[in-house]
């Protein structure tokens, strides 16, 4: 037989998973759960390099709430609505209590904190990307590390194989491909919108990149005088033209040199940026700090730049993604999950759960679709 008739009669990949983070861990996991062969390519040296930054190397992976609740509070104050709806259905399948029996089952030991957030018991992120590690070894899951993907190809003609992945040395034909490549902030992690470019080359629109849960600059002195203190009952509203308090939040404020962060904030600029996003208007939001004595007035709202933000708001367009098995409405074969998607949560857990409920949604539907003759 000659290369070429060997190349020919080669099996195409069933899965091919481009990303290592959040969502393609997850994915492949599940993927050897359902017996449905993958392999996965990742850009960096080792897997889950933006999981391991999560709270501060803990990894608040979860919270103990029931999917409606989860779903209510990603768009509480009455902002991202199409995100709640786009993934309602991937939450409720994986809830967060699921997916916190999912890791006790893989032997990490869990932690509830009072308010609900749960992490690993010992508080390390690692143990969270070693126990995928572990499980993809004992399922002989083939993982290509410092891989970056370049490309993917649609293939013409017939057979199965109508997706190529293609990296600099070699490229694999593969039936169904699943984007889980992540946003683009914090570039050092790989996520650098890699898949949003892929996605975008095959035909899909891109809503446009801001940053999500990062703190907000101002150079009041009474927040510059207070920097590096850190006040756990603090409290961000965030106001119209007539002081109507659309938003609040109480939980933590930090003062920065630059500003201020923390918890509360983070989740006030959040809401800034989807309210400014959906409600189309001119009109001026304005928030309200309080934290320890102090109330400060933030009156023009500067965040910090998107390579430092917790989450991307923007990526590939869910309304050209089947909410029903994060399948492409435009290319065959072509699933996403995780961030690289236009969705986004606040903080607490709320957006790894996200990447790991799409990822599940995404492999089941390519299991199931693989049963179906
Ligand atoms: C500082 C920080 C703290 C956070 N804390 C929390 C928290 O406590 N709780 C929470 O729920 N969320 C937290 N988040 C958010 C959470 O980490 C992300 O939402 C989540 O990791 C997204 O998962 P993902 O799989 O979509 O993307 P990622 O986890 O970013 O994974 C994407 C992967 O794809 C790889 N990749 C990209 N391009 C290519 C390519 N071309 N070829 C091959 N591989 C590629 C990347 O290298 C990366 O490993 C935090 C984020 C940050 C930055």
């Amino acid at each position: 037989m000659d290369g070429k008739n060997q190349r020919q009669s080669a099996q195409p990949a069933k899965l091919a998973i481009v990303g290592g983070g959040a969502a393609g861990m997850f994915a492949a996991a599940v993927a050897a759960e359902r017996g449905v062969p993958c392999l996965l390519f990742e850009r960096k040296a080792r897997l889950g390099s933006k999981v391991l930054m999560t709270a501060n190397g803990r990894c608040n992976f979860a919270k103990d709430i029931s999917p409606e609740q989860f779903l209510n509070d990603i768009s509480r104050g009455g902002i991202a609505a199409r995100c709640a709806e786009f993934v309602a259905e991937a939450v409720r399948e994986c809830p967060p209590r699921q997916i916190c029996r999912g890791f006790q089952s893989l032997g990490v030991r869990t932690k509830r904190m009072t308010d609900g957030r749960i992490f690993p018991a010992d508080e390390k992120a690692a143990t969270i990307v070693h126990a995928f590690g572990d499980l993809l070894r004992d399922e002989e899951v083939p993982i290509i590390t410092n891989c970056p993907v370049k490309e993917i190809e649609r293939i013409a003609g017939g057979g199965r194989a109508r997706l190529r992945v293609v990296t600099r040395n070699f490229s694999v034909e593969a039936e169904n491909i699943l984007l889980a490549t992540g946003g683009a902030s914090y570039p050092k992690t790989g996520s650098v919108g890699d898949g949003q470019r892929f996605a975008q080359a095959l035909g899909h629109s891109l809503v446009p990149y801001r940053p999500g849960l990062i703190g907000m600059e101002t150079a009041d002195p009474r927040v510059v005088r207070l920097a590096g203190r850190r006040f756990e009952d603090g409290l961000a509203k965030v106001l119209d033209e007539t002081r109507r308090v659309l938003f609040e939040y109480r939980g933590e404020v930090d003062c920065e040199r630059f500003g201020l962060s923390g918890a509360a904030i983070y989740n006030a600029q959040r809401f800034i940026e989807h309210w400014m996003r959906e409600k189309d208007t001119a009109a001026r939001l304005s928030a309200e700090v309080s934290f320890g004595r102090e109330t400060v007035r933030l009156d023009s709202l500067r965040p910090r730049p998107l390579k430092e933000s917790i989450v991307t708001i923007g990526g590939v367009d869910t309304g050209e993604v089947d909410p029903h098995t994060m399948q492409s409405k435009i290319v065959p074969g072509l699933y996403f999950a995780g961030e690289v998607m236009d969705i986004d949560g606040p903080t607490g857990g709320y957006n790894l759960t996200l990447a790991f409920a799409t990822a599940r949604k995404a492999v089941a539907s390519i299991a199931k679709k693989e049963k179906t003759p």
